[in-house]
C-alpha cells in the first residue's frame, strides 16, 4: 500500500570498521522510507551517500542502532530473503565478461530459480517484460560492453526490476548520462515508484531532475541525513547549500 514504510531506520549508525575500529560516516539516523517514495539522496561527495545505500542492502554491516525491512530486521533476513526484497545498481560498472543485455537482466531472476538456475517460462516472462518496459527489446543480444551509458543503466534497471523488489537503490545512475538519457531515466524510475508501488532511493548531483522527478528529497551532510519533501527543497537551507548557493 503506498505510504506503507519499507525501510524503517531507528538511531542507525552507517560507515567503516578499520583495524578495529569504526569509522562512523552518518550518526544515529532516524528515518522511514514508504511504498510509493521516489527519493533523490543528495550531498557532496564523501558525504556518505554510497555508505548508507550499501548499508541498506547488507553490503556493509550497520554500525549500531537497527533497520527494518518490512518490519523485519534485517540481519534476520538470509542473502536469499535479502534479495528478493531489495536491488542495487552500484557506480561501478560491471563488465569483462562476454554477457549480454538478456543475461544481465536474466540475472534478477536467479534468487527465484533452483539450485541450478535453470530459467522456466515463468521467469522468461519476467526478464522478458522488464527488458521491453526498460525500451531494451532491440537491444536484448547486445553485448555489455557494446552499450552507450544510456543503456547500460537501462540495463541495470531492468535487472533490479526483473529481481522484483519493493526496494531499488540506485548509486549516482546518472552520473554519464547525456540530458535527454537523464530524463528518460528519471521518468522511468518515477513511473516505477508510483505504478509499481515501489520505494526506490537514487543518489545524485543532478538537483534539477530530483527537483523535478522525485517525490522526496534525502539531504545528507555533516554525518546527518534529513527527509524533505520534494516542495520543500527550494528554500531549505542545507539544499541550498548543497547545490552550491545556486538553488
Ligand atoms: P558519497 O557516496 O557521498 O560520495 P561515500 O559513502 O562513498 O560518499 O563515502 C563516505 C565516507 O566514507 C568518505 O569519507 C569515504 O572516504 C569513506 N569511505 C568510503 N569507502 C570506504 C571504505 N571502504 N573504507 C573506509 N572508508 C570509506
Amino acid at each position: 500500500m503506498v505510504g506503507t514504510n519499507c525501510i524503517y531506520i531507528n538511531e542507525g549508525s552507517f560507515g567503516y570498521n578499520k583495524s578495529g575500529k569504526d569509522v562512523v560516516v552518518l550518526k544515529n539516523i532516524n528515518l522511514e522510507f514508504c511504498i510509493g517514495d521516489f527519493i533523490g539522496v543528495v550531498g557532496l561527495n564523501g558525504s556518505g551517500k554510497s555508505t548508507l545505500l550499501k548499508s541498506l542492502c547488507g553490503l556493509l554491516p550497520l554500525l549500531s542502532g537497527d533497520v527494518f525491512i518490512k518490519q523485519k530486521l534485517l540481519s534476520d533476513f538470509t542473502n536469499n530473503q535479502l534479495s528478493k526484497q531489495v536491488s542495487i545498481v552500484l557506480t561501478e560498472k560491471i563488465g569483462g565478461f562476454n554477457l549480454t543485455v538478456f543475461d544481465a537482466v536474466a540475472a534478477g531472476q536467479l534468487p527465484y530459480t533452483n539450485l541450478f538456475n535453470k530459467l522456466d517460462a515463468h521467469h522468461l516472462e519476467i526478464i522478458n517484460h522488464a527488458i521491453n518496459v526498460c525500451g531494451l527489446t532491440t537491444h536484448r543480444n547486445k553485448l555489455l560492453s557494446e552499450l552507450s551509458d544510456g543503456l547500460f543503466q537501462k540495463t541495470m534497471i531492468a535487472k533490479c526490476l526483473a529481481q522484483q523488489t519493493l526496494i531499488m537503490l540506485l548509486d549516482e545512475p546518472s552520473a554519464y548520462l547525456d540530458y535527454g538519457s537523464k530524463h528518460e531515466l528519471f521518468k522511468l524510475l518515477k513511473t516505477f515508484s508510483e505504478e509499481n508501488k515501489k520505494c526506490i532511493l537514487l543518489s545524485s548531483h543532478d538537483l534539477n531532475f530530483i527537483l523535478k522527478y522525485c517525490n522526496k528529497v534525502l539531504l545528507i551532510q555533516g554525518g546527518n541525513a534529513q527527509l524533505i519533501k520534494t516542495q520543500a527543497a527550494i528554500g531549505n537551507p542545507v539544499f541550498t547549500e548543497l547545490s552550491g548557493g545556486y538553488l
